[in-house]
């Protein structure tokens, strides 16, 4: 391992990698792209994506024009196509003969099932547009949905996009507060929910917390569509709520897609707010579903004939809309969708859905790979996991040993990783490896994707060299880029094209190591910086979860007197991990981390703790974390998935 101190570098490079993993030669001989994309792309971007947008998607009248930046920072791609969302997700699909496919596989946390074919979507969704429209939901009009993983769900995005209503779905997890600060920011006349759903086991509700919501005058909403999912007894608003099966039972099931505009709002998501303020992320229609669908098929390299396809985030994030909703569904994927937690009855639970429908492209995120890890590797074990073949990573930086994890034990050593690397802001995938081509890595999500212009620049803007860090930025606009930030476009060009001109900055640091490939470091916010050395949160815990001990592990800068910060350490362990009585783990970590990286990093506390602080889309909250390490109260814990986890950790502290 060296180190190389370089002044200027944003972040100091400090792991190496030697282990590659190209493509066998039949998986590159048999996949969608191949080499020649780069190039293809590199010659006229934005004639790649004109072509790509013809490809992917039916249009009912043709673009006169691929991109217009003419106002940037605000882009319109495919300008005067029409385009229809749904048309292009189900519609064509039946008209193709394929109405006959499955869509959806349904898995609900009880275990009942739905098999939903691409023709029961596409009635369900034209009764949905119906229904819709007959409570007075209009173009343009917002519909807030606040539902479980569950088909309606959806329907629901999918009838609104058919309308041109813009819908705005808020995660099923978080509180009446945010949903309805969310709610009053997009001004929505509708919302969407069930009476409940089911979280280990146990029935969880939603419609409570829409009540709430809506206790206080002053919103929008004129109807609730309420979903009976659970059956838990609901209040009801004579007037304002409505039963789905009854509204949908009224519904005609004839209807036609027009096309939108290519610009028209398509949806508004907020960010998970890792960082601070949700921002409503804006996001339009032709060149949202062409980057989608381009790179669902080019790297998932999903064939929609054979593939069973399974991504297992919340439709609450972005990666649920690109990646269970308008990617798979737009090229046609048959695919897995589940309701509930991964150890719901047991922790084998994902891997017995593996291995009943034969899930041939798993794409999930590093926190539930990490999770798996700590449970231990003989529960995969049990399950037929030989469907295999392509595996996905998505929402953090996969440590190396996390990621070889993935290879061994979920992959059986065959299927490629693709690590994706990108926003709720940037819509689709930006950086990733492509399966039959890239050379994997553990660790780095690598390559731009081929018309993408990301970059890793210093504190001037300028391109570091090969082996150095810096931020990552996007040099030209990308088609399914944000397009503001609803309600508030000064803040979008104060908070993503300020810092450097004329460029996207996305908030992330970034390293290219020696051949070139492109390597996450974290959140600029969360640099450390120790004796001078700036230091990547990302790289130190990486080295940790490489001890076979460690199965996931958060590193903080805390202020420390001598060294301006100080690196502090909190780690859980794996389950499987054979630690004898005289072991010290603290001091033993400590001087793994130093061996793996240099003295400079070595943690100056490490903390073993039974769970970290996660946002409810798995992330690590490190803001907290430091509260704690230097000794205040941690603020604001509400957007936990378990705000006890904190006191749990404050409490060991003080031992
Ligand atoms: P907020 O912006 O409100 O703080 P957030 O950034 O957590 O929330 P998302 O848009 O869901 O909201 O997450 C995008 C971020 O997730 C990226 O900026 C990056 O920090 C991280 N990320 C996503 N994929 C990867 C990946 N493959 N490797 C490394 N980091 C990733
Ligand atoms: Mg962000």
């Amino acid at each position: 391992m060296s180190q190389q101190t370089v002044n200027g570098d944003a972040f100091e490079n400090l792991l190496h990698e030697e282990r590659k993993f190209p493509p066998t030669p039949e998986f590159a001989a048999a996949a969608n792209v191949h080499e020649e994309i780069y190039a293809k792309a590199a010659e006229d971007r934005v004639a790649f994506w004109a072509e790509q947008a013809r490809k992917y998607l039916t249009w009912s009248k043709d673009f006169d024009q691929a991109l217009d930046w003419s106002e940037a920072p605000f882009a319109k791609w495919f300008v005067g196509g029409e385009v229809n969302a749904a048309y292009n997700a189900l519609d064509r699909h039946v008209e193709n003969g394929l109405g006959d496919r499955v869509a959806i596989h349904f898995e609900g946390e009880p275990g009942d099932t739905e098999t939903i074919t691409y023709a029961d979507l596409t009635e369900r969704v034209k009764k949905a547009a119906n229904a819709f429209e007959s409570l007075g939901v209009r173009k343009g009009d917002r519909v807030a949905v606040y539902l479980p993983m569950i088909p309606e769900a959806v329907v629901t995005m999918l009838a609104c996009a058919r309308i041109g209503a813009v819908h705005s779905v808020v995660f099923g997890g978080f509180s009446a507060e945010a949903l309805r600060s969310r709610i009053d920011d997009a001004e929505a006349k509708l919302v969407v929910t069930a009476d409940g759903t089911y979280r280990r086991g146990k029935p969880s509700s939603l419609k409570p917390a829409v009540d709430d919501a809506l206790a206080e005058p002053g919103h929008t909403v004129e109807h609730v569509v309420v979903v009976r999912r659970n059956g838990q007894d609901v209040a009801w608003t004579e007037g304002r709520d409505l039963h789905w099966h009854e509204v949908m039972e009224a519904a005609s099931g004839e209807h036609t897609a027009v096309g939108h505009d290519s610009e028209h709002p398509l949806y508004i998501l907020y960010t998970s707010g890792t960082t601070g303020k949700p921002k409503g992320i804006l996001h339009t229609t032709g060149g949202y579903l062409t980057q989608c669908a381009f790179t669902h098929s080019a790297v998932f390299d999903l064939k929609p004939e054979t593939d069973v396809y399974w991504c297992t985030a919340d439709i609450g994030w972005v990666t649920g809309h690109s990646y269970v909703v308008y990617g798979p569904l737009v090229n046609g994927a048959t695919q897995v969708m589940y309701e509930g937690t991964p150890d719901s009855p047991h922790q084998g639970r994902w891997w017995e859905l593996v291995e009943k429908y034969k899930v041939s492209i798993l794409y999930t995120a590093p926190t539930a790979i990490r999770t798996m890890m700590k449970w231990g590797r003989e529960i995969p074990d049990k399950y037929d996991l030989s469907s295999i073949r392509v595996l996905g990573s998505v929402g953090e930086p996969i440590n190396p040993e996390a990621w070889m994890w993935y290879r061994e034990v979920i992959g059986h050593g065959k299927a490629p990783i693709v690590d994706t690397w990108w926003q709720t802001e940037t819509g689709a995938i930006m950086v990733a490896p492509l399966p039959g081509v890239t050379a994997t890595k553990p660790g780095s999500a690598q390559v731009p994707l081929p018309g993408i212009a990301v970059d890793v620049v210093d504190e001037n803007g300028k391109p570091v060299p090969n082996g150095h860090g810096g931020f990552l930025v996007v040099r030209e606009p990308w088609p399914s880029m944000l397009r503001t930030i609803w309600g508030d476009p000064e803040r979008f060009k104060e908070t993503y094209w300020s810092r450097f001109e004329g460029v996207y900055f996305a908030g992330d640091g970034a390293k290219k190591d020696d051949d070139g490939d492109i390597w996450l470091l974290g959140r600029v916010d969360d640099v450390m910086n120790v004796s001078g050395h700036r230091l990547s949160t990302t790289e130190i815990e990486s080295a940790l979860v490489s001890h076979e001990w460690v199965a996931e592990a958060a590193v903080v800068g805390a202020v420390d007197e001598t060294t301006g910060q100080a690196v502090v350490a909190f780690v859980i362990l794996r389950g499987e991990a054979e630690i004898s009585e005289s072991d010290d783990p603290s001091a033993i970590l400590r001087a793994h981390v130093g061996k793996e990286i240099g003295p400079i990093a070595k943690p100056k506390h490490v903390l073993v703790v039974p769970e970290l602080p996660k946002t409810r889309s798995g992330k690590i909250m490190r803001r907290l974390l430091k509260d704690v390490a230097e000794g205040r109260d941690p603020g604001d814990a509400t957007t936990l998935a378990d705000p006890s986890v904190m006191q749990q950790i404050a409490a060991d502290l003080r031992k």
